[in-house]
């Protein structure tokens, strides 16, 4: 089976053909990134008709890629929530209507489900069941995983995601968006111990996060050091950018390894956007090997939006039968432990 895989949930365009027997087979990305740059955040409006100009090219590329056909395609897979709902339907409409007039089936996949088994894509992805990190954006979840649409949620952000506080500290530090790989660059060069930022409720129990008083914090901490230009030394910000690292690193690794004890699973997967960095694999690579537990993680650019996620989540769907009558429904808001398993 071969599945076309269509991304639009928020600001990158993102395409992929994924073949069961073969696997990824091609894959395309246009990101927004210098489109919405100059507002220092993603612009819904212009997010959507980049989309529209981006899609149809995109496609034809990975298709060239890929040597495919429209006749060798067996369904056309498209994020349908949750995420910016002009963005959505972009996609939607575009694979939905492809899949229509190539007579195959189309599928609305759940960009969550598609980060989520972004680590399957790799040599050697891990096995069901597990306990997920989704860390992205939009999202910081705890996911206990038994199969594909199994999913408990065990623990979640009460306030602002993981990667949008490395996105809010960046601001402030006058780094570009999204901040999460300029705070994970510039926190290269800062020293151990002149800070030590909150760990936000570590020592409360549960597997809920928070990190909007780290926010104020850092906000504070630059604030108090700040030179005329409004912002501190060179060397004091790439200080603030490690101890904020450390802070929102440390507070992941302990949740993940409580939710591994908890559950007594030996193996987490971490995805999205914030799975890319650096520090937070290290760390969580050797706090899990004292507990005999493992970590996956897919390669960085299927870290942050991608279409390859997409195609593989609809290529699992499609084997297991599953397709979707012709109406164009896309959500902004979607739970992810809605979904039905693979057997439903
Ligand atoms: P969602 O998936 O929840 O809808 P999204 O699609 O915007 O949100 P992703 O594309 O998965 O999120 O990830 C983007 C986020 O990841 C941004 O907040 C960005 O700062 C963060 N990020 C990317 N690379 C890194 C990194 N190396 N370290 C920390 N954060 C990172
Ligand atoms: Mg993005
Ligand atoms: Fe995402």
């Amino acid at each position: 089976m071969r599945v076309l895989g269509i991304e639009t949930s928020c600001d990158e365009t993102g395409l992929a053909l994924y073949d069961s027997e073969r696997g990824l087979l091609s894959h395309a990305l246009f990101s927004q990134i210098a489109v919405h740059a100059e507002y220092g955040g993603v612009v819904p409006e212009l997010a959507s008709r980049d989309h529209v100009r981006k899609l149809l090219p995109l496609i034809r590329q990975v298709m060239a890629e890929a040597e495919t056909s429209p006749e060798q395609i067996d369904a056309v897979a498209y994020t349908a929530g949750p995420g910016l709902i002009g963005a959505l339907m972009v996609g939607a409409s575009v694979g939905r209507s492809l899949a229509y007039g190539w007579g195959i089936p189309a599928l609305g996949i759940h960009h969550m489900e598609g980060h989520l088994l972004a680590p399957m894509l790799e040599d050697n992805p891990p096995e069901f069941p597990f306990i997920a990190l989704l860390v992205s954006g939009g999202h910081t979840q705890l996911v206990q995983v038994r199969g594909i649409g199994e999913y408990r949620l065990l623990g979640e952000s009460l306030d602002d995601a993981a990667g949008e506080a490395f996105d809010k500290a960046a601001k402030m530090l006058d780094l570009d968006y999204p901040g999460g790989p300029h705070i994970a660059k510039l926190a290269e060069r800062g020293r151990a111990g002149r800070f030590t930022f909150p760990r936000p409720m570590v020592d409360r129990p549960g597997l809920d996060f928070s990190f909007s008083g780290l926010k104020t914090y850092t906000l504070n901490t630059v604030a108090e050091h700040a030179q005329a230009d409004g912002l501190p030394d060179e060397q004091t910000c790439a200080d603030i950018a490690h101890a904020f690292q450390e802070a929102v690193v440390g507070t992941l690794v302990i949740k993940c390894r409580r939710a591994l004890e908890q559950t007594g699973q030996k193996t987490l997967v971490i995805a999205g956007g914030v799975s890319a960095n650096t520090r937070l694999r290290e760390e969580l690579e050797a706090a899990l090997a004292k507990i005999g537990a493992r970590v996956f993680y897919a390669r960085n650019e299927f870290c942050t939006d991608n279409g390859a996620m997409i195609a593989y989540a609809g290529c699992q769907r499609l084997l297991a039968g599953q397709t979707e009558p012709l109406a164009v429904n896309v959500r902004a808001r979607w739970p992810l432990d809605s979904l039905p398993p693979l057997s439903a």
